[in-house]
């Protein structure tokens, strides 16, 4: 077995699930990293006690060993919350002892800031209870502080061992906070990224007629509002109708129907100036917006559109068969108001379509 799969083991080991599903996976992991981290901790200062032959550093680290060796283990085996709670006492206690045994120039009160940064980030909605137990780490630190000017360390340390504890300590508070900060930011940001994918999945959903792909009625209203408040340019309106469809649904089937919407669309998309806003109104109706053009520059490009929708030949299953369009074109006045708009192209289209169909009337 090489170096990376035994890594790769240990790592699996570390994530390895609580079997409860609705536990954050996240939390737990931490939990057993910082579990390891303490482990660590107590293994490297127990060497730090054997090499000045410090009897009494040796007992507490080995103790140190047992009990975080022992919440490992039962990471595996209860609550995540409940190993969580856990070692948040055990690291407690083991501060308290260390600060009263070997003073506060060590620096192992520092840890204190871990635990708030853990506390707030394990996602517990305990809020209230995060905010006490941050007020008791800080009377803690307080009375730590207090006491260690009044009291000397029940075990006193050379100034060497000193330095070497606080090397660790710096060592293993940046190592925890980084840790923290890691895995609870990098859950964060995946967790905001895949929330503006969903959030603009939905406004696509909101604004995309499903059917044809096309703008819907919705997004087209907050388009057409949006240019004519701002209108410089000609702007040209156009509604248009497939003829006779409903002969169309009850001849050859609704699914060919919506084949030939499908088509239409397809064809709007390819047959029409880029710039063009094109949506399904409603039904077989469709509203295609030139934003840049005059009337008569969308009469050309529609007349060459509606040759085009003539020309192509569907597949009915029984037979073969061909559609028109017809369109009522308006060209913005600068003045009028959508709903004005909208009628006037509405007129048109209905004149179109009793003038005999297949036809643009401006
Ligand atoms: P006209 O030339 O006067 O417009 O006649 P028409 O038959 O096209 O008009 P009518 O309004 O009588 O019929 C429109 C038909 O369009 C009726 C409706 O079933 C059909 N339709 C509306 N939406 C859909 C759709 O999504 N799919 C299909 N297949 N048909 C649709
Ligand atoms: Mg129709
Ligand atoms: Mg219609």
């Amino acid at each position: 077995m090489n170096g990376s799969n035994i890594f790769q083991k240990f790592y699996d080991l570390i994530c390895k699930d609580t079997g409860d599903r609705n536990e954050s996976a996240k939390l737990i992991v931490v939990v057993r990293m910082l579990t390891l981290t303490m482990i660590a901790y107590s293994l490297i200062s127990g060497v730090l006690f054997l090499l000045i032959s410090h009897t009494g550093g040796m007992i507490f680290c080995q103790l140190c060993i047992i009990a975080f060796l022992a919440i490992f283990i039962m990471s595996y085996r209860q609550h995540t919350f409940a190993s969580y709670c856990i070692l948040n006492a055990a690291i407690l206690v083991w501060l308290v002892a260390n600060v009263y045994m070997f003073g506060w120039g060590i620096g192992v009160q520092t840890y204190i800031f871990v635990l708030i940064v853990f506390c707030f980030f394990a996602r517990y909605r305990h809020e209230t209870a995060k905010c006490l137990y941050v007020l008791a780490l800080l009377a803690l630190r307080m009375h730590l502080y207090f006491h260690c000017q009044n009291y000397s360390p029940d075990l006193s340390v050379t100034a060497e061992i000193n330095t070497a504890f606080q090397t660790l300590n710096s060592v293993a508070i940046f190592w925890s906070l980084s840790l923290l900060c890691y895995y609870f930011s990098t859950d964060t940001q995946a967790l905001e990224g895949k929330l503006i994918e969903y959030n603009e999945q939905l406004k696509r959903q909101a604004s995309i007629d499903p059917l044809t792909g096309l703008n819907n009625r919705r997004s087209t209203m907050e388009y057409l509002e949006d240019l004519l408040k701002n209108a410089q340019n000609q702007i040209s309106i156009c509604l248009c109708d497939i003829d006779f469809f409903k002969k169309v649904n009850d001849t050859y089937g609704h699914n060919v129907g919506d084949v030939v919407l499908k088509k239409i669309a397809e064809t709007f998309r390819v047959g029409l100036p880029a710039e063009c806003f094109v949506s399904r109104w409603g039904g077989e109706e469709f509203l295609l917006i030139f934003p840049q053009s005059n009337g008569d520059e969308a009469n050309i490009a529609l007349e060459s559109l509606r040759r085009r929708i003539k020309s192509i030949v569907f597949d009915g299953g029984s037979a073969e068969f061909s559609i028109s369009l017809t369109f009522g074109l308006v060209e913005y006045d600068f003045h009028s108001d959508i709903t004005t708009l909208l009628r006037e192209a509405d007129d048109k289209l209905y004149l179109g379509k009793e003038s005999g169909r297949d036809r643009i009337v401006f």
